[in-house]
């Protein structure tokens, strides 16, 4: 009585033995072709069948697991540790972030945004999945032509939140694209580029609130401006 077990297997079986291991495929294989050469065949057309859907469930689960980009926007004039912790959280959620320095001219501006991005390139250059650029103009259209998934932007207190959903739900109805919020650390709760610039014009201690990068070239602005 010839001894063919693949024969019958249904497709879940024949899914598993796919897996079960080299040795127990060749031992069938043998087994089939020894007693039954059309049996022998009949497992390996099942066998073939069985994997090729298998790798295309997976194929499918593949294309649909697809990376998310987000963007952070802002003016990051100069950029502090209060932005510094936002970001730091968002690669956590996204596989990938770009610091999105605003080129739009604003009035009181301290730093040229060459001058933005490249203290904030010094900062992440051991930070996989982060980068910086600038951009002009919209953000959503900035979103929509860098193709980024999402929009992050950091909340301090209710009263960013009252501006920040606006903002939110303006770039919603406008262009569809979804914004993420992160609270801040509480140390970093009142920290604004605003307040730094303000501190620094004056001679503050700014150590604790913003990277030594950027109190370096605060020190140097204020120190040439006096001169
Ligand atoms: P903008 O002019 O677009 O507000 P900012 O550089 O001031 O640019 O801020 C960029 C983003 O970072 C905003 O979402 C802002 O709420 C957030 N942010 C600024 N300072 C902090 C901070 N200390 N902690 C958390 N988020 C912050």
């Amino acid at each position: 009585m010839p001894h063919v077990k693949m024969g019958t297997a249904g497709s879940a079986q024949a899914s598993t033995l796919l897996w079960s291991g080299s040795a127990q495929k060749s031992s069938l294989a043998v087994d089939g072709c020894r007693s039954e050469p059309h049996a022998a065949l009949d497992f390996l057309s099942r066998w073939q069948y069985n994997a090729r859907s298998f790798f295309a469930e997976r194929k499918v689960i593949l294309m649909k697991k697809r990376s998310i980009r987000a963007i952070f926007p802002g003016s990051f004039d100069p950029i502090t540790n209060g932005h510094l912790d936002v970001i730091n959280r968002g690669i956590k959620l996204f596989d990938e972030l770009i610091i999105a320095v605003g080129r739009s001219p604003v009035k009181n501006q301290l730093f040229k945004p060459q001058e933005r991005v490249e203290m904030i390139a010094e900062l992440i250059t051991d930070m996989p999945g982060v980068s910086v650029e600038s951009f002009d103009g919209l953000t959503v259209e900035y979103a929509s032509e860098r193709r980024a998934d999402v929009i992050l932007r950091g909340l301090r207190s209710l009263t960013d939140v009252q501006y920040e959903f606006q903002l939110a739900m303006t770039n919603r109805a406008v262009a569809g694209v979804e914004t993420v919020f992160i609270m801040t650390s509480e140390q970093y709760g009142f920290t604004s580029s605003t307040l730094i610039r303000e501190v620094a014009s004056l001679g503050g201690d700014l150590s604790n609130l913003i990277p030594e990068n950027v109190h370096m070239r605060l020190r140097d602005r204020f120190m040439r401006k006096q001169h």
